[in-house]
Parts: structure tokens; C-alpha cells; sequence
């Protein structure tokens, strides 16, 4: 049975790309790979100036809530220096000049059946670890800790494979076109968790996908795919979890509270990669899309790809107002091209001029209708206000923290106000002003 979640919106699905098989994306001369790409401590560069690198080696690590990062080609290190990221800022990163031979790394070694029944949750978990695997909807939270904080708490999985968000179709793609990949992968994560149960959460607007799911199960595997209506956004953690199981995640808590864990269907090929084929994160793919963009397409892209030559495989109609990696509800605006796609980013949209979302200086109405569209029931309009007191105290009243950066108050909303963007740095205040309390 799904659940209906409160507020929500429509917004047009401009999913322009549906139709579009994956392709390979030529490998550029050069990849950057960011020491910052998953929530947690950034990795620490394992190489240096001039060494050689295979491709799938490992190049960056450190201690605690961190995966390691690993060169996407082989070739020659021509820089370790800080350079452009998809945050707006500058991180330390690993920049490859591609040889274009693709010599693997010789700890790259694929697995049979049989080798990976003998593991153990624990030894699967490391090796999830070791494959640099993170939430690739956007979260970026490494894998492993999920499942290891899961362990015992949980009775209920899900796979998101929602993607609500207009113009994205990598993971609708990645359902159609590799099913069994994507349920092997969920088949690691039910060992590790010990559960028998799972479930696929899947939009109504996605029937090629729904199908290519179910004929890839049988009973036996005790998987069902759910097809729940198609609502923005029905692809946010709390709000899927509340469609499929009724449960509401309490405010501040995580899904685990609820005996609940939530896997990216991205997540889930990539674990399946990891494992079988001994590939750890090094290739994803990425919807490149957006009202003024000529062919838009599903790309399967080596990490550290910069956005400027994804832009120019498929060509756009005219200069683009604004390029974002992600979606245009809840993407960030990118102000410097020449940074690397990293492992979150699913999409890169390119908009124009004439998109609902071009307004120079909007102003509140005071309409209320933010209100009705906040699926987590919030009030934006006060939450807005809030923000423009600048104090902490105000902006936690107002429950700030619980906003999961959808983006329906501001599509909802007849003035245009950028709602998203100042709550999240709102959020980043708040966060900021607690610390220092701390
Ligand atoms: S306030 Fe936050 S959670 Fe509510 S609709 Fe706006 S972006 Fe979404
Ligand atoms: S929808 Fe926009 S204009 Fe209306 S109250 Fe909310 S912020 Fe103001």
C-alpha cells in the first residue's frame, strides 16, 4: 500500500532525455578527481607530481567517516593543487593526464559467485569501504557507515529509485537498461543486513523501468517493486519512507529511527560493481539536459569530467542563464565550468533565459502558498523571514534544520523567491552558530 505524503507539488517533467540509452562519454585528456567528494573527512592525496596511475587505483584516503577516492583513467599525475569543485569553492584535488591506455589496476579483480557467498557482512562492508562507494542521489554519505549503523536497527529497505526531479533520467536508465546489476547490488546489502525483505521504490511515470525490475525478480527473491504516484518529491528520504511504509521519520532523527535504510538504485549498481566486478566508484552515469539543451542525453561518465565538456556533448540553443549539477529543484548553481563531475552528481541541467526560475529581484507576496506545499510542514514564508533576522535563535524556531532543500515552496511560489538557496545557507548559520556553542 503507498502512502500519500503531505504538501508536495507537480511540476512538469521535461524528462527530455527518457528515451535516451546510456552512452559511453569519450574519456577526456584530462580528469581532476577532488579529494571532497562524500560527507565526512576529506581524503588525503596518495600520490604525488609526475607518478603514474592505473585506472581504478586508489589516489586518496584518510581516517574516520571517509572512502577513498581512485584515478577513473591511467596515466600521469600532472598536478595535485587545489582546484574548482561543484561546492562553489576550491578543494585539493588529483589532476590525471589520460593515457588513454585504461590499464587496470591490478587490485581490480573480479569475484564469482562463489568467493562472494564466502564473505562476511563485515568483509563485504570493507570492501564496500575500499570501493569508494556513497549515496549517489546527491547525499554522498559513505556507504559502509550506513549499513554498519543499520546493522540490528533495521527491518526495512528500500531502494530509491524515485527520481522525481524534472529533466533527470540516469537512474530510470540504469533501471531499463541494467536491472539485474542494480538487484545484485541490493542482494549484498539484504546479506549485510541480514533481512530477507526489500523494496523498490519507483514513480508511476517510469513503467519501461517498473517492468524491467519485476522481470528481472522472482518470488523467491523477496523483492517487490513499488510503484507509487508520481508527486515531487516522492524521491526524499523521509518523504519515500512515508509513501512505502507509513512511518514517519521523527523530526531531526534518520531513517534508522524508524527501522528504515534508504539505497540510491546508483548506489546499488555501483555496489554490484564493486563486488563482483571488483570496480570501485569510478564511472557513473550523468543526464545532461535542460530546456535550451539541443540532444540531451544519459552519459555514462569517468569521475573528474568537467562540466564544460559534458556541456559541449550536447550543445545548447543559446547562452545559458544557469548550468546545474543536479536537477532544477534541488541542483546547485555552478559559477566556475572547468570543475569535475564527482560521485553525486547525477545530472547537469542547462537552462535558459526563459525558465520559470529566471527572476532577478523577487518579492514575498505573503500569499501562504509555500505553506501548503512543504512536504515536511514547515512555513517558508516565516522561515524566509527568519533568515533575514540573521539570528540563530529565530532561524531554529522557525525549525530551519528540517528543511530537506526540495525546492516545492520555491517552485510553488508566484514571486519567484529563492527560497532554496537561502534556506540552505541558512541551514549552513545555524550549523555554524551551534558549533560554536559547542
Ligand atoms: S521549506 Fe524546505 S522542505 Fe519545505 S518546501 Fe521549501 S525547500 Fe522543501
Ligand atoms: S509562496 Fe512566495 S510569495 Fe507566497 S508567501 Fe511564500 S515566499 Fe511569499
Amino acid at each position: 500500500m503507498a502512502f500519500s505524503f503531505f504538501g508536495g507539488v507537480h511540476p512538469k517533467e521535461n524528462k527530455i532525455a527518457r528515451d535516451m540509452p546510456i552512452q559511453e562519454f569519450p574519456e577526456p585528456d584530462i580528469l581532476v578527481i577532488p579529494m571532497s567528494q562524500h560527507i565526512g573527512a576529506p581524503c588525503k592525496p596518495l600520490v604525488k607530481k609526475g607518478d603514474l596511475v592505473t585506472m581504478g587505483q586508489k589516489i586518496g584516503d584518510n581516517q574516520g567517516l571517509c572512502v577513498p577516492v581512485h584515478a577513473s583513467v591511467s596515466g600521469k599525475v600532472k598536478a595535485v593543487e587545489m582546484r574548482a569543485h561543484t561546492s562553489g569553492t576550491t578543494v585539493m584535488s588529483v589532476v590525471i593526464e589520460n593515457d588513454h591506455l585504461d590499464t587496470l589496476c591490478e587490485d581490480c579483480r573480479p569475484r564469482t559467485q562463489a568467493d562472494v557467498d564466502a564473505l562476511t557482512p563485515e568483509e563485504l562492508m570493507n570492501i564496500i569501504r575500499e570501493g569508494g562507494i556513497v549515496g549517489m542521489g546527491g547525499a554522498t554519505f559513505p556507504t559502509h557507515v550506513k549499513l554498519s549503523s543499520g546493522l540490528g536497527k533495521v527491518d526495512t529497505i528500500i531502494v530509491n529509485a524515485g527520481e522525481c526531479e524534472p529533466f533527470i533520467t540516469s537512474d530510470d536508465r540504469l533501471c531499463r537498461e541494467l536491472p539485474h546489476d542494480l538487484i545484485s547490488g541490493l542482494k549484498i546489502i539484504m546479506k549485510i543486513l541480514g533481512l530477507n525483505t526489500a523494496h523498490i521504490a519507483i514513480e508511476d511515470n517510469k513503467p519501461e523501468a517498473a517492468k524491467a525490475l519485476q522481470e528481472e525478480l522472482t518470488e523467491a527473491d523477496g523483492i517487490t517493486v513499488d510503484v507509487l504516484p508520481a508527486k515531487y518529491p516522492q524521491g526524499a528520504e523521509k518523504q519515500m519512507i512515508y509513501a512505502v511504509t507509513g512511518r514517519e521519520v521523527p523530526s531531526g532523527g534518520l531513517p534508522a529511527a524508524v527501522g528504515c535504510a534508504v539505497f540510491n538504485a546508483a548506489t546499488c549498481k555501483a555496489i554490484h560493481d564493486c563486488v563482483y566486478d571488483g570496480m570501485p566508484l569510478i564511472r557513473r552515469v550523468v543526464t545532461v539536459s535542460g530546456d535550451i539543451v539541443m540532444e540531451p542525453k544519459n552519459l555514462m561518465v569517468p569521475i573528474g569530467t568537467s562540466f564544460n565538456d559534458l556541456m559541449e556533448a550536447v550543445g545548447h540553443s543559446e547562452n545559458p542563464y544557469k548550468v546545474l549539477s543536479g536537477g532544477p529543484m534541488m541542483g546547485a548553481a555552478l559559477y566556475d565550468l572547468s570543475a569535475p563531475t564527482i560521485k553525486g552528481v547525477n545530472a547537469v541541467t542547462i537552462l535558459g533565459k526563459k525558465n520559470k526560475y529566471a527572476v532577478d529581484e523577487p518579492q514575498c507576496l505573503r500569499c501562504g502558498k509555500c505553506i501548503d506545499a512543504c512536504p515536511m510542514k514547515l512555513a517558508p514564508v516565516l522561515m524566509y523571514k527568519a533568515l533575514q533576522s540573521n539570528d540563530p535563535e529565530v532561524m531554529k524556531s522557525v525549525h530551519m534544520l528540517d528543511c530537506i532543500e526540495c525546492g516545492c515552496c520555491a517552485y510553488t511560489c508566484p514571486a519567484s523567491v529563492p527560497l532554496v538557496l537561502a534556506f540552505r545557507s541558512g541551514k549552513q548559520i545555524l550549523r555554524n552558530a551551534m558549533a560554536a556553542k559547542k
